[in-house]
């Protein structure tokens, strides 16, 4: 088994596209970010280019698990299944919580130094669905508050994925 294939996991990875789709996010939504963060650099790169390294990234099983591992976490919110303190600070999306930013890093860890800086971009700026799912997160029966992290971290991952290969 190569090494690539060791830290892939395909099976997972249509658990994780079908909850990320159950959550409001298609992997289109993610790849489109990708390419306005890359496309002022790479002025030929493709919408499909995009979606391939997006794809890409979700086949890792390391950010695999940190998606599944959010995404429980805002559900089980949303269903009251929390405790006190985590329950309102995960529901209020508390701004000093920051595990939410925590645990995206591990998705863009995976791609080194450019990642972090298209993480920190992303996650000022909202482009596109993040923008989408941080306004819905605002409503008393949602909670977003992993899922806005995760989409920026896939993003920021397929983006330096990408950059890599231009490198
Ligand atoms: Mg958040």
């Amino acid at each position: 088994m190569s090494t690539e294939n060791r830290l892939n996991d395909i099976k997972k990875y249509e658990v994780v596209v079908k909850r990320l789709e159950d959550r409001g996010v298609i992997l289109e939504d993610i790849a489109q970010i990708a390419l306005d963060l890359q496309i002022k650099y790479l002025p030929n790169l493709t919408f499909e280019f995009c979606l391939e390294h997006v794809k890409k990234v979700v086949m890792k099983r390391e950010v695999q698990n940190a998606i599944l591992t959010g995404l429980e976490l805002d559900i089980l919110a949303e269903k009251g299944l929390l405790s006190e303190p985590l329950s309102t600070m995960l529901l209020s999306d508390y701004g000093l919580y920051g595990i939410d930013e925590v645990l995206a890093l591990a998705i863009v860890n995976v791609y080194g130094s450019i990642g972090f800086t298209n993480f920190g971009y992303v996650d000022k700026t909202k482009p596109g669905i993040i923008g989408k799912l941080d306004k819905e997160g605002k409503a008393k029966d949602r909670c977003n508050t992993f899922l806005d992290d995760i989409v920026g971290a896939i993003a920021a991952a397929a983006a330096s994925s990408i950059a890599h290969r231009f490198a």
